[in-house]
Order: structure tokens, then sequence, then C-alpha cells
């Protein structure tokens, strides 16, 4: 397919044939004419003053000249070859003139193309025109107007079709518009051109033949000055369109520029709107976590205390305005749980947390409110409850529920719960009012190992008791009320004084003598225990280093000190009681470590590592109240005790006749089975004394030999030597004892 660029130069090429051809052959013809003084004219007129007499006709692309008129009256005047010589020069010119002075810039062969089209344009018009001869026939055009108007309106209109056809084919073939449309919108209005030239050609043709010269110079002059101000109004008329089109267009492109900013911008703003919306959102929400974070606990997603109180608040409320609103709040302690974080680890402590949160949430309506308000502490409001029976009942059964041991990670896991209720009441003003009480409630269901207590006005003045009691046991050492009472630990086969249990007494400024029963709990609860046994270390170490001087025969006695479960899981106790020996000078094997059997078992794996280290020290280690603390076995065998002190009960137990010994020789049997020696506490009767040495048990303390005495009276036993157990006992454990219990004791 050929291309349209090629296409268009072989027209052109054709065209500058075709044209050179008509331009060769008019000149051929017209070659020897002497030529006439009015063509010099014209031709002068044509290359000098028409292209300056240009007329752009408004909103049109083509250019009104007058070199149609002049090819027109070229014709009439001088015959079509001297026209087609005409308008071939005119063309000519006026491209090299529009070139020069408009700097218009012709494409290839496009200036010789034009001339040539120019001058075929007027030849083949003129071969048309002199098809009718009756009409091109000079002399009667000159003679005759009718004749004249007839001439010039075939050449307008042949005129017209040529150049109109051509110019619309060759721009089709230029830039592919429809043939149509092109001849429709441009070379239609060039039919003016022809129409004007020709009125113009017959004017002036019709003034050459008729009129008189001066006639025919006024009418130029007339002719002259209506284009001058014909071509002016044109001028002001294009201006004028020129600039409306100017206006249009700026105003155009600034309507354009302005759609586009608003365009821009309102997108911007969607954006913007956009992203305001989302940060709007991701705001909402992150108040919302914010909120929930703030008033949930993080681990088991249970109400926070904070939320617990506003409720409680809320209830609290309500029930004053509404008594039949009852409700009760529980007050939940998990028990075991620091065992569970110290031994497994705190994750499987998370999750322990987490299982009972859950199991609560089971057992209750999902209008109960249940909270964490602690480490290992929850609560619960039980809405709707009219009476404390009913709060009892769900009580117990959350503590039966978590009694019930699981398996968590391949760990039997045992827990349990201590549970303190407070019945609504009108006198609560606020929910820690209420809190508190079921709290004290926790705390004494726990202290008698009943599992669910609920809250009385009696359990307050008991814990405000036990709170100032607290508050001045933290001032009894440097206020002297402690003091040390040492009870006598006796041989049961001498009598002999070995050594001494040291217990701790509390002589209130007011209250009077306060048991240790009474208030160790209270220590070891907050943790005042440590400080007080480094305390009680010191002394007794110093004590027993002044009494092992009295006699070369006390160089061995020891002293035996009860150590708390809380100073056990302590770090700092092995250097506790090195720092005690060394600050007394006592030899560590006089320094004896009591433990109870409950504490030691409760961690094992722990009592063992520290007593292990403890024992490295040269410490004696004794298990204290053993048969309370259900010890498992294989743990007995692995702790390194030296002693084991049977609990006083199963001595207690005993009768007159020696009934009830069962446990008793079981007990002893057990202990020389694990190379411990064993020692009787609580000995209170001479059947009990007699009992335990028929048993072979090693030694005893009781009140049958001593209470425990002040530290004067102890050592004034110390200065009178005398043996605790009478002569007659002596002789009597002698004789009645078989020989070969005393030898070969029962083994297990
Ligand atoms: P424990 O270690 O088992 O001490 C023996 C308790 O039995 C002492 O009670 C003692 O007075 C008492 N006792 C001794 N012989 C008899 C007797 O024949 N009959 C009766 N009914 N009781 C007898 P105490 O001094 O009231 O101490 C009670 C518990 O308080 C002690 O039991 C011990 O667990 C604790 N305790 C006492 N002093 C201390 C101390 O300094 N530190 C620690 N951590 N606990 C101590
Ligand atoms: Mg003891
Ligand atoms: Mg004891």
């Amino acid at each position: 397919m050929l291309n349209r660029e090629k296409l268009s130069n072989y027209i052109k090429i054709s065209i500058i044939v075709a044209g050179s051809f008509c331009f060769g052959v008019s000149a051929l013809r017209i070659f020897g004419q002497s030529f006439h003084l009015g063509f010099i004219v014209l031709l002068g007129l044509t290359i000098f003053v028409a292209p300056r007499m240009t007329l752009q006709m408004p909103r049109s692309r083509y250019i009104l000249t007058f070199s149609d008129a002049l090819i027109f009256l070229t014709i009439l005047m001088y015959g079509g070859e001297a026209a087609v010589l005409l308008a071939g020069v005119e063309m000519l010119v006026n491209c090299l003139y529009m070139r020069w002075r408009d700097k218009i810039k012709f494409g290839k062969l496009m200036i010789p193309t034009n001339t040539a089209a120019a001058a075929l344009c007027v030849y083949l018009t003129v071969l048309v025109w002199e098809f009718f001869p009756s009409i091109s026939d000079r002399v009667s055009v000159a003679r005759d107007t009718k004749i004249l108007m007839s001439s010039l309106g075939v050449l307008a209109f042949t005129n017209f079709l040529i150049v109109s056809l051509y110019a619309a084919i060759f721009q089709t073939i230029k830039d592919g518009t429809t043939f149509w449309q092109t001849w429709k919108k441009d070379c239609f209005t060039s039919s003016l051109a022809q129409i004007v030239g020709a009125g113009l050609a017959g004017i002036i043709f019709k003034l050459l033949n008729f009129g008189d010269v001066v006639a025919a110079a006024i009418a130029s002059v007339a002719i002259g000055i209506a284009y001058y101000s014909y071509r002016q109004s044109i001028s002001e008329i294009n201006e004028a369109i020129a600039h409306a089109e100017n206006a249009e267009r700026e105003k155009s492109e600034t309507e354009r520029k302005r759609r586009k900013e608003a365009e821009k911008h309102a997108s911007q703003l969607i954006e913007s709107l956009k992203k305001e919306e989302k940060a709007n959102d991701a705001l909402r929400k992150s108040e919302k976590a914010f909120q929930y974070a703030a008033l949930h606990d993080s681990l088991t997603n249970l109400a926070n205390r904070q939320k617990f109180n506003d409720e409680l608040k809320k209830l609290i409320d309500e029930y004053k305005e509404d008594p039949t609103t009852a409700f009760q709040v529980l007050f939940l302690d998990i028990s075991r749980f620091k065992n569970i974080n110290d031994s497994l680890g705190h994750t499987i402590g998370d999750k322990v947390l987490i299982i009972v949160a859950k199991r609560f949430l089971r057992m209750l309506r999902p209008s109960d409110v249940v909270a964490r308000i602690g480490g290992d502490e929850f609560a619960i409001i039980l809405r709707d409850l009219s009476t404390v029976g009913k709060a009892q009942k769900i009580a117990r059964k959350i503590y039966q529920n978590l009694a019930q041991p699981f398996s968590l990670s391949g760990n039997r896991i045992f827990i349990g719960v201590n549970i303190g209720i407070a019945p609504c009441d009108v006198e609560y003003d606020n929910a820690e009012e209420i809190l508190r009480d079921a709290d004290i409630a926790m705390h004494f269901a726990k202290e008698k190992g009943i599992g669910v207590a609920v809250f009385t006005k009696e359990l307050r003045s008991r814990f405000l008791e036990r709170v100032r009691l607290e508050s001045d046991l933290r001032y009894a050492i440097e206020r002297s009320e402690l003091s040390m009472h040492y009870q006598p630990l006796v041989s049961l086969q001498t009598g002999e004084i070995i050594g001494f249990e040291a217990l701790l007494r509390w002589q209130h400024s007011q209250l009077g003598m306060i048991p240790p029963v009474k208030f160790i709990p209270l220590a070891e609860d907050s943790g005042l225990i440590v400080p007080i046994t480094i305390w009680i270390l010191q002394e007794t170490c110093n004590q027993l280093a002044r009494w092992q001087k009295i006699s070369p025969s006390y160089e061995n006695l020891i002293m035996s000190v009860n150590i708390s479960g809380k100073h056990l899981t302590n770090d700092e106790l092995i250097d506790d009681v090195e720092q005690a020996l060394e600050s007394s000078g006592l030899s560590a094997d006089s320094l004896k470590l009591e433990i109870t059997e409950s504490v030691a078992m409760e961690n094992a794996e722990n009592t063992i590592e520290v007593l292990t280290r403890l024992k490295q020290l040269g410490v004696q280690l004794s298990i204290d109240d053993f048969g309370t603390g259900y010890s498992s076995l294989n743990y007995l065998h692995r702790l390194p005790f030296d002693t084991l002190k049977i609990d006083r009960s199963f001595v207690y137990s005993v009768g007159e006749k020696g009934e009830n010994s069962e446990i008793l020789q079981t007990i002893i049997s057990l202990a020389k089975n694990l190379k411990m020696k064993v020692i009787a506490e609580g000995i209170e009767t001479e059947s009990q004394l007699n009992l335990l040495q028929n048993l072979g048990c090693d030694y005893g303390q009781g009140y049958l030999m001593s209470k425990p005495k002040p530290r004067d009276e102890a050592e004034k036993m110390l200065y009178e030597h005398q043996p605790l157990i009478s002569f007659q006992h002596l002789q009597h454990f002698d004789s009645e004892r078989p020989q070969n219990q005393r030898e070969n004791l029962p083994i297990f």
C-alpha cells in the first residue's frame, strides 16, 4: 500500500507535469504575438499589486485575492493562453512573496505545485469556457452585456468547481480527511473569490470598453477607496474575531486550568478526607482498644479492679435506692499459686490463671461480674442474690471445682482457693469497703483452713487487731519486746541436756505475752519473719557460744532454731546463717535448723537445694512436726535432715498404758532407716516418756522435763547441771526395756 506522503508526492509531480504542459502550450501559442500594453499592465498589477491586495475572509482559511478578477479580465481581454501565463506567474510570485513577507514555510515541491495547479486550473476553465462558443467569442462579449455576464458566470462557476475540487482532493489525499467535509468546510467559501473576481472583472471590463479613461480612473479610485474601506472593516472584523477568539481561547484555557485545578483540589480533598476518615477510624479503634485495655486484665480478659469497682459502686448506689436489688461480693485467693510460678515457671502460671478464669465464668451467670484484681486474686459480684446462703453455695461449688487437680503441659497441677463473702449492706458507701470486708473473710477462711467464710463484724475487729499487731510487730525488736525462751532438749538415755530449742516470745507493752501461734503467721504474711529470724539467729548463736563455755561438758550443746518456710525461699538465708555463726564464733555443727515438715514438702525440690547448701556450711537440720505434713518418702529420702522431730500430737495421743503407740513406733523406725536421730516433742507424762524410751527414741522435749524458759532460768539449769529425767525413770527404762529392743530396733 502506498503511504500517504508518497501518494501526495506523486500527485504533486503529476500536477507539476500537467501544469507545466498547460503553461508551455499557452506560452507557445502566445509566442510571437505582439504583447499588448494592457496585458503588460495587467501582468505588472498581478505581480506587484495583487499580492498586496488580499483579504482574509472572516472565519475562513481562504484568502480573497484580486488575482481572480485580473485573470478573468485577462481571459476576456487577451484570451485564455495569456490568462494561463498570468495565473502561473501570479501564483509563483504570490507564493514567493508570502514566503518572504509572512515567513510561510512551504513544503517540498509546494511552490511549483501551486504554480502548476494555478496554470492547470485556468487552462481547464478556459477549455470549458471555450466549449461554449456563443459566450466565449470575445467580440460578442465586449458588445453584449448579457453574453459578458453569462461568460463571466461560466468562467466563475467552472473555475470555482475546478479549483475547489482540486483543493478538496489534494487535501483529502494529504491529510486523510473526508473529501465532502473538506469541500464543504473550506472550498465552498472560496466560491466567493470567483464570484467577486468575476464581478470585478466584469465592471473593469465594461469600464475599459465603454468608458473613457477619466471615468475608468474615477471608477478605479472609487473601487480603490471602497476596497480599502472594505479591507479596513474586514481587517477590523478579523481583528475583532481574532481578539474574540483569543479571549475565547484564553477564557477556555483559564477555564480548563481552573477546572483542572478544581479537579486536583477535589481529588486532594477527597484524598485528605479519606485519610482523615482512616485516621478517625484508627483513632476510634485505638480509643476502643485503649478503653478496653484500661478496664480489663490483659491475661484473662476479665474485668480489672477499676471496672469491678465501677460496677460495684453502681450496685451499691442501686441497693441504697432499692433494697430488693441485693447482691453478694466474693473475694477469691488462689492458694499454692506462688509455688506453681516458682517451680513450673511463669508461662504455666499464666495458663493456670487463664484456666481458673474460664472455670469461674463457666460456673457463673452472664450477669455476674468476674474480675482479676491482683496476681492470684479474683473478685466476683453475684447479682440479684438475696441471701448469703446462696452465695455460700456458689462459693462452695467454686471451692470444690478448683480443688480438682488438672493436667497442664504434662504437669499435674494442684491448686485451691480461699473465698471470702461480703453481703451487700446499706453501710457500704464505696466499692473498696465491701471488697476489703470480703478480703477479711477470705483471710479468715485461709487461716482456719475452711475454704469459705462469710464476713462478720467480729472478723473485722479481728482483722483490725491483726493489723494493729502487725504494725506493733514492726517495732517489737527495737522496743526489745521480743525475747527468746529456751526449752531443753534431753537425751532420753542419760537425762542430760543436749541442747535447747529457741522459741520466740513477744512481751507486748499493752497486750502482755502474745503466743507465737498468734504472731508468727503475722510475721510470715508481712515478711517481717526474715528480719526477726536474722535477729533470732544472732541472739541464739551468741547465747549458745556463751553457754558452751560454762563447762567442758557443755561444749557439745546444740541450739535448735525454727526457720520459717518464707525464709527458706529467700536466697539470703544461707548468708544470714553464716553471718550469725561468724559473728558469734559458734561452730556450725552446734546450730540446728528446724523446718516444719509441711513447709519442707511444699516445694521439695527447692528445699533440697537450699538444705544441701546449708548442710555444706556444716549446720544440722531437723524436720519439725513430723507426721503432720504428708511427707513423700521419695523426698524424705533425698532431704539431708539429721534429725526427725515427732509432732507432739502423736506423743499426746499415747495413753497411760501405751495405747496408740503404733504410729510412734513407725515414725521412729522410719527415722532410723533413714539414718536420722529421733526427737519427740510434747512429752508431758512419764508413760509417754517410758514408751518413747522403750521405742528407742533418742531425744525428747516437753513440759515433763522443762517448759521453755527465759534465758536466765535456762542458764541456771545449766549451772545446776541436774539431769532432767529422774533416776527412777532411767532405772525403769533400763530394767523394763528388753535387751533386744534396746540393741535391735524394729525395722520397717
Ligand atoms: P514448734 O517448733 O513445734 O515448737 C514446739 C512447741 O511445742 C512450742 O510452742 C513449745 O512450747 C511447745 N511444747 C513443748 N513441749 C510441750 C509440751 O509438753 N506440751 C505442750 N502442750 N507444748 C509443748 P510455742 O513456743 O508456743 O511455739 C509454737 C510454734 O511457734 C513452734 O512450734 C514454732 O512452729 C513456732 N515458733 C516458736 N518460736 C519460733 C521461732 O523463733 N521461729 C519460728 N519460725 N517459729 C517459731
Ligand atoms: Mg520447732
Ligand atoms: Mg514442733
